[in-house]
């Protein structure tokens, strides 16, 4: 709000009006003896016994009566960082005298708190006669928030405003502390006091584990453990089924963040359509903050003294290095549950090395991360086969009933005409929208009837089925209901008398659920690199991928997905879906085949084993169970079907039965049923991945025996798909045959001896370049190409 200059005379700051800008400050925050002994600056200065305020902070550099004592640079998370100590003659540092400190600031602190008071009151005035339903202070046990608190406590009286902490469960305890001790000093001033929590009955590490860490760009935890939980107890404070219409007051201020230097000091159904949102100090500084809590004696979180700038939750996609270092040193043991998930998500997209794990967390760019990418996928899933004419989907292990979010879309009745299979018609904007569906093993295919050119009801029919798929029951619809038909608990439940069919919970984000938005980019998206070991394996029911199936895939390529239901069973489509969608033929997100089929259909017709080459290496990256095999098998050992199910079990010790046999038939039968598997060790029209030892039409043993004469197009592929995951470009042959890399040899237990004459080779071919002369094996690969670029280079010189 206010200029700021040093107080050289009383190392201390002066707020005002008028001063010139050469001697303005970027508003310092006072520092606390505590945080200057977690630097070690206490062997450097002789500091104070009690935990009091020494000096100032500004861009790291820590400042004593103006002048410049010592400086940080870098640190983070597991770095502590580096501290240079100015050439200065303080050698003992006394505290800052806070009374002199706002006696000197008494009458422009006065001007900025009387002016958010008189903001409080016209806002608390001028909306008390528009339909609210109540005033409320969002608090959340930081700095900005106790003074917002405060101003309101000065205006409004007790009883007419409610304060409301969103409990995420990842906070500091120090927070925690200050959100009791906030309660019993308000309370007694004012007896009417309230202060409540609004606390989630999932915990959420369990959420990270399920959801994924949030990111920069994917931010489901301020929508699930604060929107939905702060709409949820509001409804439950005010006994209302419809979300209530609430004036909140907020701790905004524009100099948080570029985001938030844009706000306005009024939102009007900004944040939520029924919130309105005051932000009385949105001009302050932080040093103004401070000398608020100082004037009027507001308790300051103790998280401020140990260092932090800003308080939030343990683990934050938008916490600075800074952040990090200090709660690392303070709290080791809050992050350490939340890191750990974000180490598992880091091997789970192929990162290896414990090394590489701690630099992707250090360097931060686990808070890149736009999707779900390293997910763990589970069973369920939504693919969509056609929009038009008919609109026809497949749901794999719904997370909720169908009837749930589709009956949110209009009225509508179903008549049952098998046990399996049911006809309706759905009253939609005037039209009437003849459907089916059919029931199999979990899995619903539904068809509704006439659909082109019907744009919205496609979206929606679409978001209805993702939703069912994927609805992890986390609760951020229902606070955009606006009649409260919409409840989600333990289940999703829909009141059909209140529903208007207004789609306002479709309208969370383009999928119209933020948890399938994360699933489902990671499924549409990257390699999963090395095995995931948890489910995702058993996709396929017991259908392995049949030679026939995929030569009539490359058949009728665009048309496949309109002819499949002529050509596969209900249940051999989706296990057909899966095999195509993880060997990277097809995009089920956009519902075509993808580059790499048409590319791969000519070759197929004259070079099918190289095809299938291809095909295995995708696999081995993409589909758990191939992945699975190719890694916790050993080449030289017969394993009999039972044996697979018993290995496969140590690694996913959560599956049982079926889910766990189940995919190692659809293995052993993609062996019998395709060139992936053979029983001749010998013959030259197969790739043995499979060797299999039958007794009439059943297998008695499966080998990984593999093979040596891997075409070199397939080589560099599979390099190049492996650096794309770990960004190993420069590399060696021995790390190719190191226990962890996904490449050749584990993929087809290539020999080295063949590898390097496949390398020798590719040299030539430019696109990679590999120093094997006298005893050297590097491998240099150029990282301006892709693996699918790598792999139409080369198909194209054949
Ligand atoms: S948001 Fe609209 S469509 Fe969804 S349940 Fe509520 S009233 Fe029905
Ligand atoms: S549909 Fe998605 S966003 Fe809505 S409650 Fe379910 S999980 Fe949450």
């Amino acid at each position: 709000m206010f200029k700021i200059k040093w107080d050289i005379e009383n190392n201390g700051i002066i707020l005002s009006d008028y001063i010139e800008e050469k001697d303005s400050l970027n508003s310092p925050r006072p520092v606390y003896v505590e945080e200057l002994k977690m630097l070690g600056l206490d062997k450097s200065f002789e500091l104070p016994k009690e935990n009091v305020a020494v000096c100032w902070e500004i861009d790291h550099k820590y400042y004593y009566y103006g002048e410049v004592i010592a400086e940080t640079r870098k640190g983070n998370i597991y770095e502590d960082p580096i501290v240079v100590v100015s050439d200065t003659h303080f050698n003992k540092l006394e505290p800052i005298n806070l009374e002199k400190l706002v006696e000197n600031n008494n009458d422009m602190i006065q001007v900025a708190e009387n002016e958010a008071m008189d903001f409080i009151k016209d806002m608390y005035e001028s909306y008390k006669d528009k339909n609210i339903s109540g005033y409320v202070v969002a608090f959340s046990g930081g700095k900005d928030s106790q003074v917002i608190l405060d101003l309101v406590s000065r205006v409004i009286p007790a009883g007419n405003y409610r304060v409301v902490f969103t409990n995420t469960g990842m906070e500091l305890p120090c927070t925690i502390d200050t959100v009791e001790e906030t309660r019993t000093f308000y309370k007694e001033k004012y007896p009417e006091f309230t202060l409540e929590h609004a606390k989630s009955d999932k915990k959420a590490i369990e959420l990270w584990k399920s959801y994924g860490p949030p990111s920069r760009m994917n931010r489901w935890c301020c929508s699930v453990l604060k929107t939905a939980l702060f709409g949820r107890k509001m409804k439950e404070l005010l006994k209302t089924d419809a979300q209530p219409k609430l004036v909140v007051f907020e701790g905004v201020r524009n100099d948080e963040s570029a985001r938030r230097s844009s706000y306005g000091r009024v939102g009007e159904g900004v944040k939520h359509v029924n919130l309105i949102s005051c932000r009385a100090i949105l001009k302050w500084n932080v040093s103004e903050i401070y000398l608020y809590m100082y004037k009027n004696n507001v308790k300051i979180n103790p998280a401020y003294t140990m260092g932090l700038t800003r308080v939030g939750c343990g683990v934050c996609p938008f916490a600075s290095d800074w952040s990090e270092y200090v709660i690392r040193k303070r709290y080791p043991e809050v992050a350490k549950s939340y890191i750990s998930v974000i180490e598992d998500m880091a091997k789970n997209i192929g990162i290896t090395s414990q090394h590489k794990i701690d630099e992707y967390i250090s360097s931060g760019n686990w808070k890149k991360n736009a999707g779900g990418k390293g997910l763990i996928p589970d069973e369920s899933r939504m693919d969509i086969i056609t929009k038009e004419p008919n609109f026809e989907c497949i749901v794999q292990n719904p997370k909720v009933n169908w009837e749930k979010w589709f009956s949110t879309l209009g009225e509508y009745f179903l008549e049952k005409i098998e046990d399996d299979f049911f006809k309706g018609e759905l009253k939609f904007k005037g039209s009437v929208v003849k459907f089916e569906v059919r029931y199999s093993e979990n899995t619903i295919r539904f068809k509704a009837f006439g659909t082109t050119n019907k744009i919205i009801l496609n979206s929606l029919l679409t978001k209805a089925f993702t939703k069912t798929a994927y609805c992890e029951l986390c609760g951020v619809c229902e606070v955009e209901c606006p009649t409260g038909a919409l409840t989600v608990r333990d289940t999703v439940e829909i009141d059909k008398g209140r529903c208007v069919h207004c789609n306002n919970c479709f309208g969370i984000n383009t999928k119209g659920c933020i948890i399938a938005t994360r699933k489902m980019m990671y499924e549409g998206g990257k390699t999963m690199g090395t095995a995931t070991k948890t489910s995702g394996v058993d996709r396929y029911s017991t259908f392995g991928l049949r030679e026939e199936w995929l030569t009539s895939f490359f058949d009728l390529l665009d048309d496949w997905f309109s002819e499949n239901s002529r050509l596969l069973g209900p249940k051999q489509i989706p296990a057909m879906l899966n095999w195509l969608r993880e060997a990277e033929l097809v995009d089920l997100k956009e519902k075509k085949v993808t580059e790499l089929a048409k590319i791969l259909k000519p070759v197929y017709a004259s070079n099918p084993l190289l095809v299938w080459q291809i095909i295995w290496t995708n696999l081995s990256f993409n589909s758990s169970i191939v992945n699975w095999y190719v890694t916790a098998t050993k080449n030289d050992i017969k394993y009999t079907k039972n044996e697979l199910v018993e290995l496969l079990k140590e690694d996913y010790p959560n599956l049982k039965g079926a889910t766990l046999k189940n995919p190692v038939d659809a293995l052993v039968n993609t062996f019998v049923n395709s060139p992936l598997g053979t029983t001749d060790a010998y013959a030259d029209d197969n790739l043995k991945m499979g060797l299999l030892e039958k007794k009439g039409a059943s297998v008695i043993s499966v080998q990984r025996y593999g093979t040596s004469k891997v075409s070199q197009i397939v080589v560099a592929y599979s390099l190049y798909k492996n650096a794309e995951i770990n960004n190993m470009y420069e590399l060696t042959v021995t790390d190719i045959y190191e226990k962890g890399y996904m490449g050749v040899s584990n993929i087809f237990n290539m020999d080295s001896e063949s590898f390097m004459n496949a390398l020798r080779g590719l040299t030539t071919n430019e696109v990679l370049s590999a120093d094997l002369l006298g005893g050297l094996e590097n491998i240099h690969l150029a990282s301006e190409f892709s693996s699918f670029d790598v792999l139409k280079r080369l198909i194209r010189k054949i």
